[in-house]
């Protein structure tokens, strides 16, 4: 027997019908990449998204065909994202960070037939457009001003293309199991893998991240996603705001601090969502010009663990909330959110404190488990180390053309890669990512703890933990530290920060002070770069352990 329900294919393209019919005059304003502020509205965006349907079409573009975007948060990028969705072909977001290699790597491995891209990457493409033959067409996001002067084969104008197609496109009509999105891993193993999320699973996360123990978007917030659509799709952000129809607010390429505060302040924005290294920046800024938050009240901290500074400086100095998440591209990206259960919020603030630096608990339909190397399932007891594994709805089944192989054990769960703990509220912790775990005499040890506490330090700017190879220990932890500008300090400075705050056995046998600590394309400390730049260094213990 079936069920008497309605057949109503949750494809996304009805979220932004929604806006339209029920939200159409709210704002989406961006900060351009040619520079002024762009003000539109959701029904704009509509029809201008269905006229990029038609041209779409009129390139011979048609279901699954994919469709790259290398764009920064803007109206124009929305509009892209939903005329390509809307068709039923795919949109593949690109990471401008990558190197020129890796983005041909990805655009010839997804075989996208055309481009949007920004003014701003047309240096990088035009270098090396020999080395992605399989894209036709590039989509100039800019209007005919912005074109003078850029002329190439294949070349076309976005507001030429608007403004030359009909806004008459039927949207939808096949199945919510189709491929929508394309999003590539950075691949800090091996080659960069595809994750092709459907048109279900994209409903499916928007529907879940709205709920108020997720993100809580409602028609009453101002929204600001610094966290660009193409690190794991905005956070869901590009979705999630047109549903519930809140005023969107897109900052194009000016992510330092005094840009995001500019519009933070003028256009009244109250939520917003970024990794922690984007908060760093606007929290100095603020503190550099005594400068206030008058509207922000929630921020969702993810990509990375949230020093437990950054939650302070919110929350004592501006009165804002953080909420920490956890997340990752397999994932569409939400898997975990720090907001509290009703035990939780009846405690202390500082007790309180204690689980919004974990990376929180799962909602509805994301199911977790942690096992050992053996796949056995291992406590919720908070002290417990185990593989944080995932299954769900929006969970990665398969990665895009079947690299990678089978990728999800004997029960569907998919390894993230992350080690971590579960406590008895639920609440889950990473203590590290699998590869940079330091394994000390048979024992690990979390770097990312040592990492965020190093980080409180006054003086510190970026720190980074790794492990070194240890002839008695096989590996032993390192801090590395960059200073604040200006600033001078030792290292037992930094040892004596850390006392009392980590078991003894995990106290760096070494700090190095270095100029840089290198951020990969998502804005994470990057540890392989490191670890390929420090090699040859040897700890002063080992060097003891081996004379001795
Ligand atoms: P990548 O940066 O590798 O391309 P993602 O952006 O998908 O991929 O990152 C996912 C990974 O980022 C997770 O597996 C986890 O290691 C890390 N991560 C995400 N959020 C957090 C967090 N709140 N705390 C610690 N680590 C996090």
């Amino acid at each position: 027997m079936q069920g008497r329900m309605q057949d109503w294919p949750l494809t996304v393209d009805r979220i932004l019908d929604h806006a339209k019919a029920w939200h159409g005059g709210i704002e989406v304003v961006s900060r351009s990449v040619e520079g002024p502020i762009v003000r539109t509205t959701y029904a704009q965006i509509h029809d201008r998204a269905k006229r990029l349907s038609n041209a779409l079409k009129a390139l011979g573009v048609g279901k699954g065909d994919r469709v790259a975007t290398l764009a920064w948060n803007t109206g124009r990028h929305v509009e892209a994202w939903y005329g390509i969705m809307g068709i039923g072909a795919v949109c593949h977001t690109l990471n401008p960070r990558l190197f020129p290699e890796q983005l041909c790597y990805i655009i010839n491995h997804a075989e996208d037939k055309v481009l949007f891209t920004d003014l701003t990457f047309l240096p990088i493409l035009l270098a090396n457009r020999a080395n992605m033959p399989t894209v036709k067409h590039f989509v100039v996001m800019t209007d005919r001003e912005g074109m003078k002067g850029v002329d190439f084969p294949g070349a076309l104008c976005f507001e030429d293309l608007v403004e030359q197609n009909s806004a008459d496109c039927a949207w939808g009509g096949f199945e919510e199991t189709l491929p929508a999105g394309l999003c590539y891993t950075s691949g800090t193993t091996g080659n960069p893998k595809g994750v092709l999320y459907t048109h279900r699973s994209n409903f499916l996360h928007t529907l879940v991240t709205m709920g108020r123990d997720v993100m809580g978007l409602s028609a009453t917030d101002v929204v600001l996603p610094v966290v660009p659509m193409f690190h794991a799709n905005a956070w869901g952000i590009a979705f999630s705001a047109p549903a519930v129809g809140a005023k969107l607010v897109m900052p194009g390429q000016k992510l330092d601090g005094a840009s995001v505060h500019e519009l933070l302040e003028t256009e009244g924005v109250t939520f917003s969502a970024a990794v922690p290294t984007v908060w760093q920046m606007l929290l100095n800024h603020l503190r550099e010009t005594k400068g206030k938050l008058t509207t922000l009240k929630r921020v969702v901290i993810g990509g990375s663990a949230v020093p437990e500074a950054i939650v302070r400086g919110f929350r004592d100095e501006f009165g804002v909330s953080v909420t920490h998440a956890w997340g990752m591209t397999e994932t569409s990206p939400l898997g975990t959110l720090a907001n509290p259960t009703r035990a939780i919020a009846m405690m202390s603030d500082e007790e309180q404190l204690r689980f919004t630096l974990k990376q929180g608990r799962p909602p509805v339909s994301v199911e977790l488990k942690l096992v050992n190397d053996a796949g056995e399932r291992l406590p919720h007891d908070g002290t417990t180390f185990g593989r944080l594994m995932v299954r769900g709805p929006f969970v990665v089944g398969e990665y895009f053309k079947g690299d990678g192989g089978e990728i999800l054990d004997e029960e569907g769960y998919f390894d993230t890669g992350d080690v971590a703990t579960i406590d008895e509220f639920g609440f889950m912790q990473i203590t590290d990512r699998a590869k940079d775990v330091i394994k000390s005499g048979g024992e690990w040890i979390s770097s990312i703890e040592i990492e965020n506490i190093a980080m409180g330090h006054p003086k510190a700017a970026l720190c980074a933990v790794i492990g070194a190879a240890h002839p008695k220990w096989d590996e032993r932890p390192v801090l590395l530290v960059k200073l604040k500008e200006g600033q001078a300090a030792t290292k037992e400075e930094f040892l004596q920060h850390l006392e009392g705050k980590i078991a003894r056995w995990w106290t760096p046998d070494d700090v190095v002070f270095v100029d840089d600590i290198p951020l990969g394309a998502t804005g994470k400390i990057d540890k392989k770069l490191i670890r390929q730049r420090m090699e040859g260094y040897v700890l002063p213990t080992a060097r003891q352990a081996a004379t001795a």
